[in-house]
């Protein structure tokens, strides 16, 4: 990126956060205060910018990291559509260790290789303590979508990066099955799994949003590597 690039985004970046803050410090509502700032104009422009520039170019150390790794995928090549939505360093992943994800979704390298790591170090080891079984499958209901943000219309998701996914539920070696929407609420052995994976996934992800993040999340665990950090 060049200084000139760089110096523009801090300016930005800064008259954004002083513009939140003011907002915020001013109203008795600050996250409703929040939604609408962020969701005029200029300011999801802005932001918009910031989230395209974040992402790593010719992110070739990170496809030797996968490589390495357990994994079986595919790269893939770049691409953009209209909206500021694009995709780049991507792979489309159908194995992450002995986890068989459905329909080999499009991610991000950054995100696949963390979804790799988490496989191993956090989902596995759970599985076993709760159930005894591995996790064989992994159900998702998306990764690469070209749209913003529910609560921020002006401003693009993860999805439109591919650098997200949205993890419905798992299949165990031994029968079982997991689902986010059924099994979530209850607080069975299901629903403890569910939310210490949601709450390990915290530590691997930049961003962990479950059901009781908010409403839009009744069915699925979101989870991106963003510019963001956030658990929920
Ligand atoms: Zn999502």
């Amino acid at each position: 990126m060049k200084l000139k690039q760089v110096k523009i985004i801090l300016i930005t970046c800064i008259f954004v956060v002083t513009c939140l803050g003011t907002s915020v410090a001013l109203f008795k509502t600050p996250r409703v205060v929040l939604f609408k700032v962020v969701n005029t104009w200029p300011i999801s422009m802005v932001i918009n910018k910031f989230q395209s520039y974040s992402f790593p170019v010719n992110d070739k150390e990170c496809l030797v990291e996968l490589k390495r790794l357990n994994a079986k995928f595919r790269v893939q090549s770049s691409f953009k559509e209209g909206n500021g939505c694009r995709v780049e360093n991507a792979v489309r992943l159908a194995k992450a260790g002995m986890l068989n994800i459905d329909n080999a979704p499009l991610l991000t390298c950054s995100m696949a290789t963390q979804l790799v790591k988490f496989e191993r170090d956090s989902l596995q080891p759970i599985a076993k303590r709760y159930f005894g079984s591995e996790v064989k499958r992994l159900k998702h209901i998306g990764s690469y979508n070209c749209r913003s943000m529910r609560q921020y219309k002006g401003v693009l998701s993860q999805h439109a990066f591919a650098n997200a996914l949205d993890v419905s539920g798992f299949e165990f070696e031994d029968g079982q099955s997991i689902s986010v929407q059924k099994d979530w609420k209850g607080g069975g052995s299901k629903s403890q799994f569910l939310r210490e994976v949601s709450s390990a996934a915290c530590d691997t992800f930049r961003v962990s949003v479950s059901p009781d993040g908010d409403a839009n999340h009744w069915n699925h665990l979101h989870w991106d590597t963003g510019p963001y950090i956030s658990c929920r």
